[in-house]
């Protein structure tokens, strides 16, 4: 095999993770390629235009914080931003910092394996392009990898055909249209009041209902954007403190020490306030049931007096553990449900049989639909790492290291698999933090480890299979300790696609999640093999 270039670090991705990466270690002194499997940076937000796309954690908090420049002269326009301002900001950035030369767009990268005679990965393009790398980073994103569920006779469907992961660059119309909607997740739950809104008719099937809290978006309220930038750093440093690195004003109290109208007053007030802060209502809402059922109880009853059909709303109250599948942020979505256009079909009442030439056919009725929407989520965390053929140096393939699960150290690092690197991997708090601090973290803490490297000329590094176990007991132990792994079935466990290990996959706690790093770090990166 002849590769045409070698490189000290190929990134996979350019997405937030991926432009920071190259941002850094090309100041470093690495020379740095980016493989990029879209046409443009941004990653989740170049894909994800599906109608009302909107970030759920606030503008000031969900950007870089790398460079005082660029957030103070950046300004968001909405409390929470749309996916084309994020869009936006991700190409200012890209231009900013001159990133686009060192990146390759519209290259997937088919398989990476590590050549044991150079000691360095040889990568394969899906065009047939080859690179030796020493390093690689994978900046491939937790949500990325799409998931088409295997709906019996999907492929006769001759309308037209949508997944909100991968939507259309063009404008869709669904006006006059009649159009199905399958699943009721945070993507689902932002679409379904705009659609409803075009649609002649919109019919949404779902299988388990998602709590949701009003979003409350607003246009930016310029006296508090220009209070954060006047301590843009103090802001930054007092999120990191917290459990997901979010400024969600998280209460200390428990839900269980006050009286039924205390408890009221703090979740109502939450409730108007809007959007993830609703969590942090009591500290203890993600480890005790009882506290977690308060919570569950005030939404079920705001549901019930938004949605004025009772059979709708009872089926829109969610059985689950609040928290334990991610808590969706709307803008009008349950009383969209009040709409005579818009109806709802619960399937596991009348399971969907098959889909048709023309719609969708469920035990009960058949459905004709102009288009049809799958809102039904990604193979997360793991689906896009393991959708590349990575061998290791014993030909190990990373399929068959993780067939029981994601182990890594750190979400970092992988045994058996040395100089490859995830950003926000599995077995990291990255999809239960705020991903860009997570991101940012990431990288600094990688490029820290390449640069104690180059100065101890050590080639080779990878965790060793000791701390690999150590990490995966620890988070598992954490994660035991709450509600969540055994709450629901959801994505951050593997449980929404079939075969696939059951397995909580984030590390729960980002500032005792940094203060391990650091730890490790001073150590002389213990729990790291070198060569
Ligand atoms: P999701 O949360 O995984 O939701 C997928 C939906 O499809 C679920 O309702 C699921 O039902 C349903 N579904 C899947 N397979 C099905 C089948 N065979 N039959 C019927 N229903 C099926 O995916 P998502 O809505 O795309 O969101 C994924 C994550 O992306 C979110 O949790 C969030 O982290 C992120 N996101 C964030 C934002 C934001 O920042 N505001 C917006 C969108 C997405 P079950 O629940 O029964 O599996």
């Amino acid at each position: 095999m002849n590769a045409e270039r070698s490189i000290d670090i190929v990134i996979v991705g350019a997405g937030f993770a991926g432009m920071y990466a190259l941002y850094k270690m090309r100041r470093l002194g690495f020379d740095v390629q980016v493989y990029e499997a879209g046409g443009g940076v941004g990653g989740t937000w170049y894909w994800n235009r599906y109608p009302g796309a909107r970030c759920d954690v606030n503008s000031l908090e969900y950007s870089y914080q790398f460079s005082d420049d660029l957030q103070q002269e950046w300004n968001w326009s909405e409390k929470y931003s749309s996916q084309p301002e994020i869009l936006d900001y991700a190409n200012h950035v890209a231009d900013r910092f001159d990133l686009r030369d060192s990146i390759q767009f519209n290259t997937r990268i088919a398989s990476l394996q590590f050549d044991e005679s150079s000691k360095l990965w040889l990568g394969e393009t899906e065009q047939g392009e080859y690179f030796f790398a020493h390093y690689c980073i994978m900046a491939t994103g937790c949500l990325s990898k799409h998931n088409i569920p295997d709906f019996k006779g999907l492929e006769n469907y001759s309308g037209e055909l949508l997944h909100t992961g991968q939507w259309p660059h063009g404008e869709v119309n669904f006006s006059g249209k009649s159009v199905g909607i399958i699943g009721t997740g945070s993507s689902a739950i932002q679409s379904i009041p705009i659609i409803a809104q075009q649609a002649r008719k919109l019919t949404v099937f779902q299988r388990t209902a998602s709590f949701s809290i009003p979003a409350h978006n607003a246009a930016m309220d310029k006296a508090y954007e220009r209070e954060i930038k006047a301590n843009y750093a103090a802001f930054r440093e007092q999120n990191a403190q917290r459990y997901a690195a979010l400024n969600n004003k998280p209460n200390p109290a428990s839900a269980l020490e006050m009286s039924e109208s205390d408890r009221e007053t703090i979740y109502e007030q939450r409730w108007l306030e809007g959007g993830l802060p609703f969590l942090a209502s009591f500290n203890d809402l993600g480890i005790n049931a009882t506290a977690n059922a308060t919570a569950a109880d005030f939404v079920h009853r705001k549901i019930k007096q938004i949605v004025t059909d009772p059979k709708v709303a009872a089926m829109l109250c969610p059985e689950t553990v609040m928290g334990c599948k991610r808590l969706c942020v709307d803008t009008n979505y349950y009383a969209t449900f009040n709409q005579d256009n818009v109806e709802l079909v619960d399937v596991n009442a009348s399971a969907i049989e098959s889909i048709t030439k023309t719609g969708l056919k469920t035990t009960n009725t058949e459905y004709k639909f102009d288009s049809l929407i799958l809102a039904t989520g990604f193979d997360a965390m793991t689906g896009a790492l393991l959708s590349i053929d990575i061998k290791g140096p014993s030909n190990q393939t990373l399929k068959d290291h993780w067939r029981d699960g994601p182990t890594n150290f750190l979400g970092l690092s992988i045994n058996g698999f040395p100089n490859l690197f995830m950003i926000t991997g599995p077995g990291s708090p990255s999809v239960l933090a705020n991903m860009i601090v997570a991101i940012e973290q990431h990288v600094d803490f990688i490029a820290d480890l390449l640069v104690s490297m180059r100065g101890a000329n050590q080639m080779r590094v990878e965790a060793s299979l000791e701390a690999e176990l150590s990490w995966v007991k620890t988070v598992n132990r954490i994660a035991d300790q709450t509600l969540y792994p055994r709450g629901c079935k959801s994505w951050y466990s593997g449980s929404n696609i079939p075969g696939k290990p059951r397995v909580f996959m984030p590390y729960l706690g980002y500032p005792s999640y940094v203060d391990k790093c650091n730890k490790i770090a001073a150590e002389g990166y213990r729990g790291f093999d070198f060569a």
